[in-house]
């Protein structure tokens, strides 16, 4: 993934747009050569100052240019004069200008750009965003702060509505005029090739808000107060979500949701159900988004996912430091039905407690990857020391899934035989060959993928005890 894009703008946003041979090496030769080939680097002046290489001191030292031979050479205190070779004093300047015509190209743009500040705000174009036109501008930090561009903005168009795409500008955004949106441009551009590509499905979503929706009103399921998204279970079918909030269940299509099935929405969804919850930023980039593409995403499904369920609260947190976004509410996909469990569990580890809203909840250990904390580059970011720990966790699954109970909602003759174990701690008053319990163990263990028995026939008492903990909020008369 090109790393050169973001770097550059972080270079024209600190007020210095001009680069050397060493970033040239860093930023990858190859990449830099795409970009003098898109114009977004001119060769300029050589640089004057060098960092000496012949002493161990990294000292700055004055390059002079001898006279006749024009030899380039600098004094070293240490080890005496010193030749430099031309090309270790080439340099490149960042051209802003260049940067705003590909990304209005980028956006469809085609008319001509208006430079409003100098070095730091142009006017790309006018298009069609989120229902209506607006005007586009890409404004560069180093400069004039965010309130003195929109102010530039309104002297340049009036009252009308605007979209600045901000490279490190300065200041509040909240300060800026309603009508004026400010959209961090590092997080929604990239170099592919020779190609800007700005998300314009996300710069669609974003103009969108707060002008009524086109797509009739989403299908939003009411929540009971203090409902939070722990109380939330969603299963992912192939066509529709199954919602689950507080017992009471709800489909919901996609088309619904006004998301295609083939969208990205869906698919990151899709993962995160595959991933029952948790999942690598990494491996979202690796959907072919990136860093900032990932962040892109996850923003767009925690929005369609807000807006369907009427819970307050984040659905998927962002745990920068372990690079992982986790759903706070259970998901798994539809046929993922049986518990996982983990190797060398038994059913001593199992836990099963029956729900006043009649679902199992089961605790099980499981293992959990994450990034071991304190191995960070210089940036302070996580350079990925991969850990495990093991925890209990507990998952929530309704009888049909369990296959206790018919989908018309009558429970088997197993299922009521495992509803009265839990609501009796775990005691089961029946026969030694009783088919039923036999057959209630055999479903456990394939449900499970557990072996063993997680029953055991007390002959004494004649009745069964289950090896798992069995508990039940269901009153018994
Ligand atoms: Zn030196």
């Amino acid at each position: 993934m090109p790393a050169i894009w973001p770097r550059l703008l972080e270079r024209l946003a600190s007020g210095d747009p001009v680069v050397g041979v060493d970033e040239r090496r860093r930023w990858g030769r190859r990449e830099f050569e795409h970009a003098i080939g898109m114009g977004i680097f001119r060769e300029t002046e050589p640089a004057t100052c060098i960092l000496c290489d012949a002493c161990p001191e990294r000292h700055w030292a004055e390059v002079h240019v001898a006279g006749v031979s024009r030899r380039r050479f600098y004094a070293c205190p240490e080890e005496g004069t010193q030749h430099v070779d031309a090309e270790r004093l080439r340099q490149w300047r960042i051209d802003a200008g260049r940067v705003a015509e590909l990304t209005a190209g980028a956006l469809g743009i085609s008319t001509t750009i208006e430079v409003l500040l100098l070095q730091h705000l142009w006017r790309l174009g006018r298009r069609r965003l989120g229902g209506r036109y607006r005007d586009i501008f890409l404004g560069v930090g180093g400069g004039p702060p965010l309130a003195e561009m929109s102010a530039a903005i309104r002297r340049s168009i009036g009252q009308g509505s605007a979209l600045l795409l901000s490279v490190g500008c300065d200041g509040n955004p909240a300060e800026i005029p309603t009508g004026h949106q400010v959209v961090d441009f590092m997080a929604i551009s990239r170099l592919e090739g020779v190609q800007v590509i700005v998300d314009l499905e996300y710069l669609e979503d974003r103009c969108t808000e707060g002008t009524p929706p086109a797509r009739p009103t989403l299908p939003s399921i009411p929540a009971p107060a203090g409902a939070t998204w722990r109380d939330v279970s969603v299963t992912v079918f192939e066509g529709f979500l199954r919602i689950t909030i507080g017992g009471k269940e709800q489909e919901v299509e996609f088309a619904e949701l006004g998301v295609d099935w083939q969208s990205q929405t869906i698919q990151l969804l899709k993962l995160f159900a595959a991933a029952r919850g948790t999942l690598d930023a990494a491996k979202i980039g690796d959907l072919g988004a990136g860093d900032t593409g990932a962040r892109m995403r996850v923003r767009r499904l925690r929005r369609v996912l807000q807006e369907v369920v009427e819970v307050d609260g984040d659905p998927i947190e962002n745990h920068r430091r372990s690079k992982v976004y986790a759903c706070q509410f259970e998901i798994r996909l539809a046929g993922d039905e049986g518990h996982r469990t983990l190797a060398g569990v038994t059913w001593l580890d199992l836990a099963f407690h029956e729900r006043s809203d009649g679902r199992i909840a089961v605790a099980a250990p499981e293992r959990r990857h994450f990034r071991a904390r304190g191995a960070q580059n210089h940036r302070g970011e996580s350079t990925g020391e991969v850990a495990e720990e093991c925890r209990t966790a507990t998952r929530t699954y309704c009888l049909e899934e369990m296959g206790l109970r018919t989908q018309a909602g009558r429970l088997s003759s197993e299922g009521a035989a495992f509803v009265g174990l839990l609501r009796a701690g775990g005691r089961l008053p029946r026969r030694s060959n009783d088919l039923v319990v036999l057959r209630l163990a055999q479903q456990l263990r394939e449900w499970t993928g557990l072996e063993g028995e997680p029953l055991h026939l007390v002959e004494a008492s004649r009745s069964w005890t289950a090896v798992f903990a069995c508990s039940s909020e269901v009153k018994t008369s």
